[in-house]
């Protein structure tokens, strides 16, 4: 073999190489774009509710309590955190709430719970808020480098409510959080946060005026909505009942309507405040993906 013919030889098999480097980036930058996040869902306290009533549509005077769960979410996304609700504040409570119905002891609080998996509240890229109540907003005062995923109606009823449900808002919980950056969207939007159906908040309000929940769609457990409080528990769905506490009773039905469509059609729905429920839900550090 001439040398003029081992040279174009050598050049070939360098070609090939480059060509190759070339298809397995392209490659692993696709798998990438199609990585699926993982959730996370922590509880962060209870709260004992005097009688069911106060919270699900239906007879009272059961006069027992009702002992409920509360949840935040975080979901890990190849393109960043998203946590999603951000707990109970008892400091931030009435001094009657806090001592004989709410209980958030400090290992369950938000940023420890982070802590546990190795991430900072500064690692959070967006914080979702379902809502402003103030077993959903306590700790939002954590995030002040986080981008809140937030409906615009909400906000403006978190900071000057509606006198029918303005006790589940505590403006001690707001205090400060005014200059953080907002992403405030339109009630009649849905939003894809990441523009590859990951992540999507879609409007679900009547309960309050800007309520959303967020569809997750997971690999292997495919498409899951976290309820926020649109849905407390999965009696409401299975005999369509409205929670109590409703700045629309009107929407908070097409709301409901809305979420039995979406189990009918194969949808896993994950109810913020049901205790049967919870005994079915993995709690982090364990996670659906
Ligand atoms: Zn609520």
């Amino acid at each position: 073999m001439t040398r003029r013919k081992m040279f174009k030889k050598k050049l070939i098999w360098f070609k090939l190489v480059i060509l190759l480097s070339f298809v397995i980036v392209s490659v692993s930058a696709h798998a990438g774009e199609q990585a699926r996040p993982k959730l996370y869902v922590f509880e962060v306290g209870k709260i004992a509710i005097p009688d069911k009533c106060i919270i699900v549509s239906g007879p009272c005077g059961q006069f027992k309590p009702y002992i409920i769960p509360v949840y935040a979410y975080l979901i890990s996304h190849p393109k960043g955190l998203i946590l999603i609700d951000t707990g109970l504040n008892p400091d931030t409570c009435p001094e009657e709430l806090r001592k004989e119905i709410i209980w958030s002891p400090e290992q369950q609080r938000i940023d420890k719970q982070l802590a546990k998996l190795g991430y900072k509240p500064e690692d959070i890229k967006y914080v979702i808020m379902t809502h402003l109540h103030l077993d959903h907003a306590g700790w939002m005062k954590l995030f002040p480098k986080s981008t809140f995923v937030v409906r615009q109606e909400e906000l403006r009823g978190a900071w000057w409510p509606d006198p029918r449900i303005a006790l589940a808002y505590l403006i001690g919980d707001l205090e400060g959080t005014r200059d953080f950056q907002y992403l405030e969207l339109d009630n009649l939007e849905s939003f894809d946060l990441f523009l590859d159906g990951s992540v999507v908040c879609f409007i679900t309000n009547g309960h309050t005026q800007g309520h959303q929940s967020v569809l997750v769609n997971l690999n292997k457990m495919g498409k899951v909505v976290l309820t926020g409080d649109a849905l407390d528990s999965i009696e409401m769905l299975d005999r369509t009942l409205l929670p109590s506490i409703a700045w629309s009773p009107e929407l908070a039905l097409k709301t409901i309507k809305r979420l039995q469509h979406m189990r009918r059609e194969g949808v896993t729905i994950i109810p913020s405040h049901d205790p049967e429920f919870s005994n079915t839900l993995k709690l982090a550090p364990d996670y659906y993906e």
